[in-house]
């Protein structure tokens, strides 16, 4: 049988599959001979026993928890159940990937009557010992025995409430005392530590299924088959009186990045006061001032586990009595800015390569730099200020709770959700807000973790707002009064909270940004271009990196107003002369369209789509719209209405649209292809480069694409014929059915270039209609039938062995056709490692996500390699 426990000094940081991430580090700083409050691990192993024998703990697990806790006792000079003497557990979760708050951990393990009694006789510190007591019983009760947490925490209000007492530092041992004994009218625990401790680390294995850590889990894409471990570790007391406390600190700071150490603390309180963001915690400075050797001795060893990680740490540590003690190292969080900033400083201090530096930042950190930011010009009417926990300016309506926020975020508004403060049970309402703003907490509450995690902008800490959230209100410090669907404005950079919307700038980049790109564009080998239609968006597409236009939607030109009147006198002609004197008209608009596009795009690949949509889809649908066409064209409504209804069909993303247009409109093509090479020569003659790539798409077979090539080739020649300028153009194909996927070797003679329409492949391959699917992918994911929408992430499966399949066959025939994808995943991160792993020549996506597919691209790549 593999072992199941290990002690602290038995385990390193390299461990985290089996001993989970706080264990493998609990175990590292053993090593290290940090002042690590010993103990042991159980295996994130043992727990996948626990779920698949239905929740039953292995027979010998006592049995081999019970050796290392011997030696535990022997190390730390007491003995757990012993009231002369007594030695406490921390029963702590930790999963092999950081899930911050998300599971549960029970403190004060192994007190009762008697034992809280020995302690408070053994420490003469009463108080403390009841402080512990009240402590162990509220969490053993909400965790173990399923007594809502609050229920204690209203206790605790109403007995302050009543003595005139607000803080917890103001409440004596008897106060406690009192607490304690109205704690035992609501739960029963077992009085028998050993008894205790199994169904502790029991209820931590359960944990691993709290809805809170399921949602946390899928969000980002966690397997469920992982499991927790369980630390079991000596309690240390930051509770013991004012020469204790307990802290969090970062190495840097964690949302700046700035190269300054960071940290806050709380005198007199146990860790869980200072992570639940229920008292607004001091800079780390005031334990300096305090206690400066304990700060020294934090200092160093904050430094010395940086250089050790070779990342930005996030550290939990505990004053007892004036004495130093680590609890937790782990990779901090951080903002997307902050990422980039460490990862770039990092290679400037030679602490990490520039290939390491790439898999620093995540497809979200990138998003920071995208993020709009509060016009400081426009700044007015700020009511609070509190603490810029999570970057970004966000505007939306006041809701106080997260099942509000969830309602009025389905309905399409923007919500900012205002809590006293937040707990994992609101992660629902966090994940749909545009922004967060809670009274209490520091920059190291849950709130302020887990908004900057998500990119979400946060606010924590605004003590000059006072959250009523049972009355849905809100007052300021000033006087103003804020209600539920009331609209704000969060800074998240400056924790300003404004009335109104406040207008916003776009996101900008940094220096720092910059050369991680530039690192990307070194390491990658795929390219990436954008999918646009307008100048305005290829000109952005080009400032943010794209390397060519990989898919022109000519159709998205035909939808402004005083086109969509020609395009659909074209789509109504019933004779072919009535149609050439539209298309004649829609060919200059087309033509001027181009020639933006191929000036802005200077000398890179333009990929034109020819005409995809069914053409009904052009045409009005209400009789209003129906009858000011039929006076525009000059036609009796009646026909309007009869050629409408004749090109309606009853499954349009499967009829009359895509190359088979071409086939029976050939003219619309000839149109579009006029239009692109007229384009084109004009450019040159301004002296601009244009490299048209005409893309044909929803091809079957190779037949088709021959037909349509000859138009186009047809057109070019009579379009350059005499003009004495020539233009390099290719003709390609998009690869978009199954069909054309599966006759790939048939369809590549008469190519240059492929490109996978990812959306329509999707769509075909698992015959769920992309406009519908909406309604029961929901389900599919809930049920666990599919783990990922797979028109947000590619079927590697399916979808991506067609593509594989298609590349194969089509490279075997010919040796030079470029290979792209131009569907939404070619955004997708995960996708586009697919993509290269396929050995695809570009990836095409939304201007927007150009900069995170150039890292991704280049992390697919580093990955491959390796990263140094
Ligand atoms: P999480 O994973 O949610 O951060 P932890 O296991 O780190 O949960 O526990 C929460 C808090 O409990 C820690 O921040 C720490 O302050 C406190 N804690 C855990 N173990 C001990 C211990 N052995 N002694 C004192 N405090 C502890
Ligand atoms: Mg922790
Ligand atoms: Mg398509």
């Amino acid at each position: 049988m593999a072992k199941r426990v290990y002690l602290f000094s038995e385990g390193n940081k390299d461990d985290r599959e089996l001993l989970g991430g706080k264990g493998a580090n609990l175990c590292e700083m053993t090593t290290l001979g940090l002042p690590v409050p010993f103990g042991f691990v159980i295996t994130t192993d043992t727990c996948r026993e626990y779920f698949h024998s239905g929740n039953k703990l292995p027979g010998l697990l006592e049995q081999e928890y019970r050796v290392a806790l011997d030696l535990v006792e022997k190390k730390m000079g007491a003995r757990f159940g012993d009231p002369e003497n007594p030695l406490l557990f921390s029963v702590r979760s930790g999963a092999p990937v950081s899930m911050p708050g998300m599971m549960d951990t029970i403190l004060n393990l192994g007190l009762n009557d008697e034992i809280a009694a020995g302690l408070a006789a053994k420490t003469g510190n009463p108080r403390f010992a009841y402080d512990s007591y009240r402590r162990f019983i509220g969490m053993f009760a909400d965790v173990v025995m399923g007594v809502p947490g609050e229920k204690f925490e209203h206790e605790i209000e109403k007995y302050k409430a009543a003595h005139g007492k607000t803080l917890d530092v103001e409440m004596s041992a008897e106060d406690w005392q009192a607490i304690i004994a109205t704690y035992k009218t609501l739960v029963q625990f077992p009085e028998d530590p050993f008894v205790q401790l199994k169904l502790a680390v029991e209820a931590v294995f359960k944990s691993w299924h709290t809805p809170r850590a399921n949602i946390y889990r899928e969000m980002n894409n966690i397997p469920d088959t992982m499991g927790t471990a369980v630390c079991v570790q000596a309690m240390v007391f930051g509770n013991f009186g004012d020469d204790s406390g307990s802290g969090v600190a970062f190495t840097r700071n964690p949302s700046t990045g700035e190269h300054s150490f960071f940290g806050e603390f709380l005198f007199n309180a146990a860790g869980e006061d200072v992570v639940a963001g229920i008292r607004t915690p001091l800079p780390v400075a005031a334990l300096q001032e305090r206690q400066p050797e304990v700060y020294d001795e934090l200092f160093k060893t904050q430094a010395m586990l940086e250089k050790h990680y070779r990342d930005m740490q996030d550290l939990e540590f505990t004053v007892q009595e004036g004495r130093f003690y680590m609890l937790q190292t782990r990779s901090g969080k951080r903002t997307g800015r902050a990422a980039v900033k460490i990862a770039v400083d990092m290679v400037g201090e030679g602490l990490i390569s520039e290939r390491e530096a790439l898999l620093r930042v995540s497809p979200e950190h990138v998003e920071a730099f995208l993020h709009p930011t509060v016009d400081p010009e426009a700044k007015t009417d700020i009511i609070a200020t509190g603490l810029p926990a999570s970057p970004g300016g966000a505007t939306g309506e006041v809701v106080f709770s997260a099942d509000e926020a969830e309602e009025v975020a389905a309905k399409g508004r923007s919500v900012i959700l205002v809590r006293r403060e937040t707990t994992p049970e609101d992660i629902h309402g966090m994940k749909v807000a545009a922004g967060i703003l809670t009274e209490l907490g520091g920059m190291t509450s849950h709130a302020a973790v887990v908004a900057r995690g998500m990119g979400v902008c946060a606010i924590t800490g605004c003590g000059s707002l006072h959250i009523n959230v049972a009355e849905g209100i809100a007052h300021s410090h000033d006087g103003i009064t804020l209600k539920r669907g009331d609209v704000i404005t969060l800074d998240g950079s400056t924790g300003e909270v404004m009335l109104g919307d406040i207008p916003k700038i776009a996101a900008s980049s940094s220096d720092d940004f910059q050369t991680l790109l530039s690192w990307a564009d070194k390491h990658r080998k795929l390219k990436v271009r954008a999918n646009a239609e307008t100048p305005e968006d290829a000109a952005r597409a080009r400032e943010l990196g794209a390397e060519g236009i990989g898919l022109c939607r000519t159709e998205h030109m035909f939808f402004e107003a005083e086109r969509i009147e020609k395009m659909r006198a074209m789509i109504l002609s019933e004779t072919s002369a009535e149609r050439q004197k539209y298309l004649e008209e829609l060919l200059v608009f087309q033509r001027e369209d181009m020639l933006e596009l191929f000036k802005v795009m200077d000398g890179l690949p333009v990929t034109i789509r020819l005409l995809d949509p069914p053409l009904h889809e052009f045409l009005p649908h209400t009789e209003e719209d129906m009858r000011e066409l039929a006076e525009a064209v000059g036609k009796p409504l009646e026909t309007v209405r009869e050629i409408t209804e004749s090109l309606s069909e009853v499954n349009p993303m499967l009829g009359f649209r895509g190359c088979r247009l071409s086939i029976v409109y050939p003219e619309i093509t000839e149109m579009q292809v006029k239009a692109i090479m007229g384009a084109a020569v004009e450019a040159t003659r301004q002296g601009y480069k244009a490299r048209p790539e005409i893309m044909i798409p929803l091809v079957v077979n190779v037949r088709e694409i021959r037909m349509i090539t000859e138009i186009i080739d047809r057109g070019a020649q009579e379009v350059l014929r005499g003009t004495g300028i020539s233009v390099p153009y290719k003709v390609g194909t998009m690869m978009e059915t199954p069909r054309a996927t599966l006759g790939a070797d048939r369809l590549a003679p008469a190519v240059e270039f492929m490109s996978f329409g990812t959306n329509d492949l999707t769509q075909m391959t698992y015959g769920f209609s992309r406009d519908d699917a909406g309604k029961f992918i929901p389900d599919y994911l809930d049920k666990k039938l599919i783990d990922s929408d797979p028109f947000v992430s590619l079927d590697q499966r399916a979808v991506g062995r067609l593509m594989e399949m298609a590349v194969e066959d089509s490279r075997r025939v010919k040796k030079n056709i470029k290979y792209g994808i131009c569907g939404e995943h070619g955004g997708d991160p995960r996708s586009i490692r697919f993509c290269h792993r396929l050995g695809l020549d570009y990836v095409s996506c939304s201007p927007f996500r150009v900069p995170i597919a150039r890292i991704a691209a280049a992390q697919a790549r580093v990955e491959e390699v390796g990263d140094d």
